[in-house]
């Protein structure tokens, strides 16, 4: 049984995980997938609880290192305070202030929102994942440290010592939440406790240089310097269309070209780059789709232009900044109409919802959802669909940020209801969807055993829905497909399905939507779904 912590637990000074799930403390399974259950994750080296901070819980993400002297301690708790002041100036946070202001003074602690996570749901309730729990530390700390709160202001919203333990506890636990926004949803207040670890990830990284290497070193960083956080540059990234193209082309009979660099194009298109390297038959489709409906569209070389990540969204916005500045100067400089975001659900955060605030005057380029795009071409009667070719049972995920961040909810529907005879939804879907356990970065981060915990508690609530979805026919060896229009959500789910053998015992696939479209055009040759990768 994972026992009760306390807020001030945090500030423990002794190592021991604060955390310790076993199996029996996890919300249960359907029985069809317990029975397959891999067991419970392996536990972070001694190696590395002897360097980093890893008191949290049974896992670590950032590799924090253990400060070397008190004086080190002090100062980072001095940074941490400093960047805690900052936080609520308007010169300095142009971009949340106010609803995080709003999470700070409205919150009543009714709770509501407790019920809505499924990191929370899937822990078995733990307190440390409640979605209030890191948000009454912030709150405490903003009334003590911002608002100078006296002996009154501690009595009425309670006092918090923070120590060097504490804030590194802290900073583990803002990479516990998806930020998938399904408790701000359901609160009566409007208060946004996934805004809140958002928040404190920006706190971290801007003031005390401390996000996971995933998302700034090796994502960020290397996205300005070579163009994607693939690494690809824009030759490697050509290179790698030119051959897609060929095979796409072989695949359908149909020959496709991706055009580039075409300036006043209607539509310019930007992929998740990760698609191009991992899911090669996305990008693919796309291009076989907007050639085949008549669209004047084009890719970019420019830097930055052919990849729409933006990790920045997710922790950082000086360098959610200047990756954004990069997308729309492409656009701006080929003169295109409009950008349309490809199936990446941060991708569309990132260019078409936060974007908003900073993209002004002549950065203020036109942006769309590839789902709204494909709707229409879909139902203009442009492409010849014969939707008995899709006669499989699929299901659709709801990436969080395309539907409850953007309210894009019925395009993909409306798609999947003309092409996918066997379509059907989950319980619950739509605003109201279960994050896929990968959101803010979470699929592409593995350090430790972090992946243990991504498909043992942040994936849990998804894999149950899938199951349910396909409780009908999951003992069939008829092949069941997972319509993810989301890269990161692929990712998630491509790790999930592995690590629990699920095309194996169940023969349940995923894959992007486009895909289905081209596996329903009569003059496509037929299995443009390809099964044999799972
Ligand atoms: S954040 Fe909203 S739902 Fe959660 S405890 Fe506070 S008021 Fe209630
Ligand atoms: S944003 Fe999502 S994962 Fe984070 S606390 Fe809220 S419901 Fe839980």
């Amino acid at each position: 049984m994972s026992e009760f912590v306390h807020l001030q637990d945090l500030g423990q000074t002794s190592d021991k995980p604060l955390l310790n799930l076993t199996e029996p403390d996890l919300s249960p399974l359907p029985k069809a997938f317990t029975e397959s259950l891999e067991p419970m994750w392996k536990p972070v080296s001694d190696n590395v609880r002897q360097s980093c901070e890893c008191g949290l819980d049974d896992t670590c993400a950032l590799n924090l290192p253990k400060p070397k002297s008190r004086e080190e301690e002090s100062e980072l708790v001095e940074r941490f305070i400093n960047g805690l002041k900052k936080l609520f100036e308007a010169n300095n946070n142009w971009t949340f202030l106010q609803p995080l202001l709003l999470t700070m003074e409205q919150c009543v602690g009714c709770q509501t929102c407790a019920d809505a996570c499924h990191v929370f749901e899937a822990s078995g309730r733990a307190e440390i994942y409640r979605p209030t729990f890191r948000s009454e530390i912030l709150r405490r700390a903003y009334f003590k440290h911002v608002k100078g709160g006296g002996l009154i202001s501690r009595l009425q919203h309670g006092d918090i010592e923070l120590n060097w333990p504490m804030i590194a506890r802290l900073a583990e636990l803002a990479y516990r939440c998806n930020l998938c926004r399904r408790c701000a949803q359901s609160c009566p207040m409007g208060a946004d406790n996934g805004l809140v670890t958002r928040e404190l990830r920006k706190l971290f990284s801007q003031e005390m240089g401390i996000a996971p290497k995933e998302l700034h070193e090796r994502g960020s960083m290397v996205q300005l310097a070579k163009g994607s956080s693939t690494g690809m540059t824009a030759r490697t990234v050509r290179d790698n269309i030119e051959f897609i193209d060929e095979d796409i082309s072989e695949k359908t009979g149909i020959n496709v070209e991706t055009p580039w660099d075409v300036e006043g194009a209607d539509v310019l298109l930007i992929h998740n780059a990760g698609e191009i390297l991992a899911w090669p038959e996305n990008p693919g489709a796309f291009a076989l789709i907007l050639n085949a409906a008549g669209i004047k569209w084009t890719m970019s070389s420019e830097i930055a232009g052919y990849d729409s990540v933006n990790y920045g969204a997710w922790y950082d916005d000086a360098q959610f900044a200047r990756v954004a500045l990069h997308h729309v100067e492409a656009a701006r400089r080929l003169k295109v109409k409009k950008i349309v975001i490809g199936e990446c659900g941060h991708a569309h955060k990132a260019l078409a919802v936060v974007g908003d605030r900073l993209l002004l005057g002549e950065h203020n380029i036109p942006r769309e959802s590839s789902m709204t795009l494909l709707r229409d071409i879909v139902l203009s009667g442009k492409l010849d669909l014969d939707p008995t070719r899709n006669n499989f049972p699929i299901t659709l995920h709801d990436p969080c940020n395309l539907v409850r961040l953007m309210g894009v909810v019925q395009p993909q529907r409306e798609i999947l209801r003309a092409i996918a005879p066997r379509f059907r939804e989950m319980t619950p879907h739509g605003v109201d969807n279960y994050c896929c356990g990968g959101g803010s970065g979470f699929a592409i981060m593995s350090p430790n055993n972090f992946g243990d915990w991504r498909a043992n508690i942040s994936g849990r609530k998804k894999l149950e829905q899938i199951f349910n979805a396909f409780s009908d026919c999951l003992a069939s060896e008829d092949p069941k497909y997972v319509c993810a229009p989301c890269s990161n959500c692929k990712g998630q789910i491509r790790d999930l399905f592995v690590y629990h053998e699920v095309w194996k015992r169940h023969h349940i696939g995923y894959g992007g939507l486009a895909e289905l479209i081209v596996n329903a055009m009569r003059n496509v040759k037929p299995g443009f779904v390809d099964w044999e990768w799972h």
